[in-house]
Order: structure tokens, then C-alpha cells, then sequence
């Protein structure tokens, strides 16, 4: 058997989580679900973290790409936030638990002083640039308002600011980011926070091997509410 087999055939449960915002909120929540990493992902350059128990290891993928690696059953169980699963569709998922961590709102923000009402009042055509073209497609489609969307993958502070669009849509949580770069929220599309995410298959089929984990989960968030 080479390394690849013996890691795909892992027979324990596999949780995909992203560094950064969701693995800092999630590591209390894991501890009280008495799973604790062996490995910090900020410093390890490991993708696949043991865990204290044996039956539990940790995959260390994009935060975008959390469902996708649940969705195909690569990952048992993910942490993802609400903006990403709305970005994914939820296809293959069961979303069992909001975890109210990492929680900020999903907003339309524009310069300061951009007349966004009268832009909308006036059927004018807007240009936005976002990384959620899924989401912020559907929004403007709800509300009846021809976008061009501008795909961006990070800073989309700046698109305003350079004349690539008119507006954005990002997450807000304090609102420095946009004071800092002249913006203001003017619509919430959203209030987002990270959701643990199921394997529908293993859900239906293997609930003896994940129900143990989503309950630790579920008791952790009763001790700390
Ligand atoms: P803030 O300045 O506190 O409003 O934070 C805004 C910046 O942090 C933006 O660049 C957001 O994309 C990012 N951000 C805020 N909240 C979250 C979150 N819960 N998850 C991921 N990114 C976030």
C-alpha cells in the first residue's frame, strides 16, 4: 500500500476547515467537542492535521473549497461560512448547525456620496465587482437591477476606488475596511456566519460514525450559549 491509499482509506471522520478566521473560531468549539490538533495550521505546512483521537483528523483546504470537499465526500464534515455555501449552492450538503462564529453581514457598499437609490430609482446599469458573482447575481436579479459583475478574488475595496465598478459586494463586520478606503454599506444582502456542513451521503447512510461528532459540536455550542 503506498501513502496515498493509506491516507484515502482513512476510516475515521474528516473535517475540512480553512485557516485563518474559521480554524481561530473553531479551534474553542473543537476542544469543547474534545478534539484538539496536534499540528497549528498557521505554522505547519501539513494539509492533513491528527488529531488527540485517532477517529478524527482535520483537512486544512481553501475556505471556498469547504463544500466542494464535503460535497464529494473527501471531507466527512466542514466549517464553512453562510457567504461561501450561498456562493456553492448547498448541492450534497446538509447544513445541521450555525455555529455563530466568524459572523459578519454580506453588503452592497458604494464610494461615499454615490447616490446608489437614485442609481437604482433611475434603472441605470451598474457596474459590481465582488468575488460572489453566484450570490450577487441573484440578488440584483431579485430586485430587478441590471449589473455588469466584475469577478474579483480579494481587495474589492479597491474597485471603486480605481474606476473598475461602481459598487462592491463583501463582507462587513467592524466596517474599518470600508471607512478606511472612502465606502459605505448601503443594502445587507446577508448576515453570514460559519455553519457546520454534512456529507449527505454519510449523514443518511454512516450516521453512527458522524452523529457522535456533530453532537460534541452541538453540546459545545449549548456549554458556551
Ligand atoms: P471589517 O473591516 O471588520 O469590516 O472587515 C472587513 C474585511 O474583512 C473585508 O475584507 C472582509 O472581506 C473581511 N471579513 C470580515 N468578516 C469576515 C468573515 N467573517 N469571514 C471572512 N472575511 C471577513
Amino acid at each position: 500500500m503506498n501513502a496515498g491509499e493509506a491516507l484515502s482509506s482513512y476510516d475515521g471522520v474528516t473535517i475540512a476547515l480553512s485557516k485563518g478566521r474559521i480554524f481561530d473560531d473553531t479551534a474553542p468549539l473543537l476542544k469543547r467537542a474534545g478534539i484538539v490538533p496536534l499540528a497549528d495550521p498557521e505554522s505547519s505546512r501539513q494539509l492533513i492535521l491528527p488529531t488527540n483521537r485517532p477517529d478524527v483528523r482535520l483537512v486544512i483546504v481553501r475556505a471556498s473549497d469547504v463544500p466542494t470537499y464535503v460535497q464529494y465526500g473527501a471531507a466527512d464534515i466542514g466549517i464553512a461560512g453562510k457567504d461561501v455555501l450561498m456562493e456553492h449552492g448547498g448541492g450534497g450538503l446538509y447544513q445541521p448547525l450555525d455555529l455563530r462564529i466568524a459572523q459578519c453581514r454580506l453588503m452592497v457598499a458604494v464610494p461615499r456620496g454615490f447616490d446608489y437609490a437614485g442609481a437604482i430609482g433611475r434603472g441605470a446599469r451598474l457596474r459590481v465587482a465582488t468575488k460572489y458573482a453566484v450570490t450577487t447575481r441573484n440578488h440584483f436579479a431579485e430586485k430587478g437591477v441590471h449589473v455588469d459583475l466584475i469577478k474579483l478574488y480579494g481587495s474589492m475595496e479597491l474597485a471603486p476606488l480605481t474606476g473598475l465598478a461602481d459598487v462592491i459586494v463583501d463582507l462587513v463586520s467592524s466596517g474599518n475596511t470600508l471607512k478606511a478606503n472612502h465606502l459605505e454599506a448601503v443594502e445587507e444582502i446577508a448576515r453570514i456566519s460559519a455553519r457546520l456542513v454534512v456529507n449527505v451521503a454519510a449523514w443518511k447512510l454512516d450516521r453512527a460514525r458522524i452523529a457522535p461528532i456533530v453532537e460534541a459540536f452541538e453540546a459545545g455550542l449549548e456549554d458556551s450559549a
